[in-house]
């Protein structure tokens, strides 16, 4: 899981990126990276592999400005980590995409863009969206219609921030299959993968649906649905307790995540548990019916969740004597298995 965090505002959004993606960090990463529209210098772009703090050193050694920005931890999928993988993804100077998840036909896309010209810098997926964006740009000279209509192309999982050199008060933003939550500021507004990340800018979120694409001002908020219709999403107040995202007393987040446990298992069996013991009905409606036609199970996990599947595998063939087959992720999507129903 990658993380990313997008603010236009009337202020410099520099240190609310960077705050952004310190909040982002339990989601793992192996680089990180930020754009900025800087009044008349144009776009900036700074990348680093490592941490955050990496990144906050050279922002800060550059003074960078700028009161629209993107910023992106990546989980790297395609391309190993490196400064020209990381995100952000700039085309031709103008246009810069953050992009969290896995593009499937990017091969497809980039074929076409070579084609047409433009020079690849990565080995990402992702990058053949800025460029798609910069190629739809020229024609229709609209950000929003060229997020549009590239984002229709795409197939796979995206959830994007997209700026633009000489739009100095428009963030552009879709999602399907990724996360992102768009925060409602005063006099500025925000995306991110996590509503943590805005904790110290905001406690107001929409929640946007899939295949959602907004265009974010100082001041606006407008959103589209999947069928290009205009739409109102109510936005929600989330309480966001002070210790949920800091590291607190522990050395690291594993550490947390490892003593934490008792407490998140109480919190999620709050309410579920009745005089015999765990109720079906908080695994989802019509779980009882289901559960009693089960003959076998399929578990698909990466890296921990990997190994967590591999020791309930043990504890569902004894205890619910159902067999168990676990599979890495990476591997499913493009091989074939024989899952029974
Ligand atoms: N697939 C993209 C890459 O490898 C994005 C990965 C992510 O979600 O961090 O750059």
């Amino acid at each position: 899981m990658c993380g990313i965090v997008g603010a236009v505002s009337k202020r410099e959004v520099a240190p609310i990126l960077i705050e952004g993606l310190k909040r982002l960090e339990y989601r793992g990463y192996d680089s990180a990276g930020l754009s900025t529209v800087e009044d008349g210098s144009g776009l900036t772009q700074m990348r680093e592999v490592g941490k955050v703090l990496g990144l906050e050193a050279i922002v800060a050694e550059s003074e960078i400005n700028g009161k629209l920005g993107i910023a992106h931890t990546r989980w790297a999928t395609h391309g190993k980590p490196s400064v020209n993988n990381a995100h952000p993804h700039v085309s031709s100077n103008k246009i810069s995409v953050v992009h969290n998840g896995i593009i499937e036909n990017f091969q497809e896309i980039k074929d076409f863009l070579a084609n047409e010209g433009y020079e690849f810098q990565s080995e990402t997926d992702s990058e053949v969206i800025p460029h798609l964006i910069h190629y739809h740009f020229e024609v229709v000279q609209d950000l929003l219609e060229a997020v549009r209509q590239s984002v229709k192309q795409l197939r796979g999982a995206y959830a994007v921030g997209v700026i633009h050199k000489d739009h100095q008060n428009k963030l552009i933003a879709a999602r399907s299959g990724s996360p992102l939550v768009v925060g409602k500021g005063i006099g500025e507004n925000f995306i991110a993968s996590d509503v943590l990340a805005l904790k110290p800018v905001t406690d107001k979120f929409i929640y946007l649906e899939e295949g959602d694409l907004i265009e974010l001002s100082a001041e606006d908020i407008s959103i589209w649905n999947i069928d290009d219709e205009s739409v109102v999403r109510s936005s929600v107040q989330v309480f966001l307790g002070p210790d949920s995202m800091d590291k607190g007393i522990y050395r690291h987040y594993m550490q947390k995540e490892i003593f934490e446990q008792p407490k998140s298992i109480t919190d999620t069996l709050e309410g579920r548990i009745g005089s015999n013991g765990l109720l079906i009905e908080s695994f989802g409606v019509g779980a009882a019916s289901i559960f009693e036609k089960i003959e076998s199970l399929t578990m698909v996990a990466c890296g921990t969740s990997y190994y967590a599947a591999l020791v309930a595998s043990y504890w569902l063939e004894e205890l619910a004597k159902i067999p168990c087959q676990v599979e890495i992720a990476s591997e499913f999507r493009y091989r074939t298995v024989v899952c029974r129903p």
